[in-house]
């Protein structure tokens, strides 16, 4: 094996692996460098997406919700299941099963692309070289024409909350509990809080998130994340907004660890709460921790991230930089495309990556999802548009399913009537919502997806409805505006 090639990606993250498939796709000699090890040393690829991200989270959350189902929904189908109970390590072990398969499937995908796959840990040098100090420490220096630099996030820590990894764990330790804890704290109802946390409370915990903002999801749109709060609060996730974490103490009671939590309240009091396990997922934070050499020439920005440019170019010649180490949504997909387009423009294409259509999914069940400008947005940028709702309770197929919570709502341009955004809390909202994604890639209106033919009975009609809605002409329910 020559040690110079085209293309190195540090990382093999969703954006890493998905960089490293299209060079080589496109020609270019790549390899892609990966520091992450199994609990056997061996190394692995797939990021913190398959390790510990995006799949094992998905994992459970498919298992908690068949139990949930099994224990509270199937009676009303008639079916009867007598007792059900949760074997937790097997849930588990089968979440692990989950990511192995994942992972291995992209280790399995560089060979087939012929992608030097390197396990170790890579830092970029000046004049785009990267040292690789393999698993063993030993070191050598490959040299490249192009480096990306795919190193990816790692959970934030608060000091009032140190994470132990045994009582008080991040969103790592929360895909690895042995047993059901009692009582549950989640501190942030973010996405990976609200998704964690729902997890547990549908096998029995008790879930407390306390969350220091006094609007739940605020970057969604708030009528979707006021109908979505109601959803999961009558899911019994007890969710306290205007509550900041100030401190937390882990002391033994009859034998057992807990912890005290500490934090000032809605109106501005100190307040405690116990729990048998916490859950810190106050955000990600860029990670580059022995990455760059002091001559690499690679700039961070004043929150850590790589700098780069619309096309992810570093301040050093020949050097990218993609996904959660750089701006923008934290959301493997962003990465994945951010790679695609800088392999493309590596290989001499033109390719650009549209930032304004990134979908952004929850997977709380109902799912939560969203494309495009929030209602929020629009007024604050001043612009005129109409807005179109529709609720699953007129959908046939979402009735039938028992799924008929939740809502559809669809925003045009007043002017030329193209969509600018779509919000969804309800059945299948992370398909529905992408399906409005690429009609909004190609300019559509709402008139286009309103006069789209959708099959019946689906989810999708709410969608179509939505659309109809925005022109007060939604069939199945009555319309505020006539026309
Ligand atoms: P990462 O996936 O973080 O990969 C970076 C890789 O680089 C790692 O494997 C790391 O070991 C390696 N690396 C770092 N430094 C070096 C070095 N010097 N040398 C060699 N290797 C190095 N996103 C979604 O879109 N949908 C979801 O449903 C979703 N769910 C999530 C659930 C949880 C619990 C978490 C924690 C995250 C979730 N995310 C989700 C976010 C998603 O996982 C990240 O956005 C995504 O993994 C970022 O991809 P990346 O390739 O940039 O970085
Ligand atoms: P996300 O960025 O979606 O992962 O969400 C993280 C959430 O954690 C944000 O909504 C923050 O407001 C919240 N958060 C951060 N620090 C604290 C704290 N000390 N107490 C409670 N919530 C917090």
């Amino acid at each position: 094996m020559s040690d110079k090639y085209d293309v190195i990606v540090i990382g093999s993250g969703p954006a890493g692996y998905v960089a490293a498939i299209r060079a080589a796709q496109l020609g270019l000699k790549t390899a892609c460098i990966e520091k992450w090890r199994d609990d056997k040393g061996n190394g692995v690829n797939g990021g913190t997406c398959l390790n510990v991200g995006c799949i094992p989270s998905k994992a459970l959350l498919d298992s908690s919700h068949k139990y949930h189902d099994a224990k509270h929904a199937f009676e009303g189908h008639g079916i009867g299941t007598g007792d059900i109970s949760i074997d937790v390590p097997s849930m588990i072990e089968r979440k692990n099963r989950v990511v192995k398969q994942m992972s291995g499937g992209i280790t399995g995908l560089f060979k087939a692309n012929k992608v030097d796959s390197l396990y170790g840990t890579g830092k970029l040098l000046a004049n785009h070289k990267v040292e690789l100090t393999d698993n063993d420490g030993n070191k050598k220096v490959l040299d490249a024409d192009n480096v990306i630099l795919a190193s990816g996030s790692i959970p934030v820590n608060i000091p009032p909350a140190p994470v132990d990894g045994e009582v008080i764990v991040d969103s790592t330790g929360a895909l690895e509990f042995t047993e059901v804890p009692e009582r549950l704290g989640v501190i942030g109802a973010g996405v990976i809080g609200l998704e964690l946390g729902s997890v547990w409370s549908r096998l029995g915990s008790k879930v407390v998130c306390l969350e220091a903002l006094d609007s739940f999801l605020a970057i969604m749109d708030q009528t979707i994340a006021k109908e979505a709060k109601k959803i999961l609060t009558k899911q019994g996730l007890d969710i306290r907004l205007s509550c900041r974490v100030t401190g937390s103490e882990v002391v033994e009671n009859n034998g057992k660890k807990e912890v005290i939590v500490t934090y000032t309240d809605q109106d501005g009091k100190e307040a405690k709460e116990t729990f048998d396990k916490l859950i810190v997922c106050v955000g990600r934070r860029p990670y580059t921790d022995g990455l760059l050499a002091d001559d690499s020439g690679v700039k961070l920005d004043e929150r850590g991230s790589i700098y780069v440019n619309d096309l992810c170019s570093t301040s050093a010649p020949g050097v990218w930089a993609i996904g959660d180490v750089v701006r923008g949504p934290m959301l493997a997909h962003k990465g994945s495309e951010e790679g695609v387009m800088v392999a493309e423009r590596i290989a001499g294409e033109k390719t650009v990556m549209n930032y304004d259509i990134i979908p952004n999914v929850i997977y709380t069940h109902p799912e939560i999802a969203s494309v495009g400008k929030t209602e929020e947005q629009l007024k604050a940028d001043g612009e005129s548009y109409n807005v179109g709702t529709f609720p699953f309770l007129a959908i046939g197929r979402a009735v039938a399913a028992d799924e008929a919570e939740g809502m559809v709502k669809m925003i045009a341009d007043e002017k030329t009537d193209r969509v600018l955004g779509c919000h969804i809390v309800g059945p299948a909202a992370a398909d529905l919502v992408q399906q409005v994604a690429i009609a909004m890639e190609f300019g559509s209106t709402a008139e286009d997806i309103g006069l789209t033919v959708f099959g019946h009975p689906t989810f999708s009609e709410a969608v179509k409805e939505a659309a109809l809605a925005v022109h007060g002409h939604a069939i199945h329910m009555p319309n505020r505006k006539k026309r």
